[in-house]
């Protein structure tokens, strides 16, 4: 395993749209477990491909709040969503030090497939379901400066 380079900043890159994974393979479940250390290290919530480098539809995420269980989630779709969560602001590993306020589903069900390549269903509300909205969002190449409303601290 070993630690990948977070891209920061760079609107062009993590602009792009990523493509599908295709090959379940040694490389993928390599790149997988790079991404959980990365993500481990930079104590964030959720990681997806584009931030390390790589347009492919993968991403991460800390689905139990607590670092315990950065599940991977490839070639993800959002089946549907429901409700309104204003609660909270939102900081991006590619973006670092700053936040946006965002609207977002409060619930919503994704279908998705495991690095074998097994497809699950997977059902999140709250502070989760803002996560992977958020890094879904990173697979369309889109990156919360373009969608959110920027905050700063002494407002
Ligand atoms: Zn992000």
């Amino acid at each position: 395993m070993a630690l990948r380079n977070i891209v920061t900043n760079d609107m062009e890159f993590l602009g792009k749209k990523s493509r599908p994974v295709t090959n379940f393979d040694d490389k993928l479940a390599t790149l997988v477990e790079d991404m959980r250390e990365t993500l481990r290290k930079a104590q964030g919530a959720g990681l997806a491909a584009p931030q390390v480098g790589v347009l492919r539809r993968i991403f991460i995420a800390d689905i139990h709040c607590d670092g315990t269980e950065y599940k991977e989630f490839i070639n993800p779709e959002i089946i549907s969503s429901s409700g309104k969560n204003d609660k909270y602001y939102e900081g991006c590993l590619s973006f670092p030090g700053r936040s946006f306020h965002i609207v977002r589903a409060d619930k919503i069900t994704m279908r998705a497939q495991n690095v074998k390549g097994e497809t699950f269903a997977f059902e999140a509300d709250d502070f989760v379901a803002r996560c992977l909205q958020h890094e879904f969002d990173h697979l369309e190449g889109i990156t919360i400066p373009m969608i959110g409303e920027e905050v700063f601290e002494n407002e």
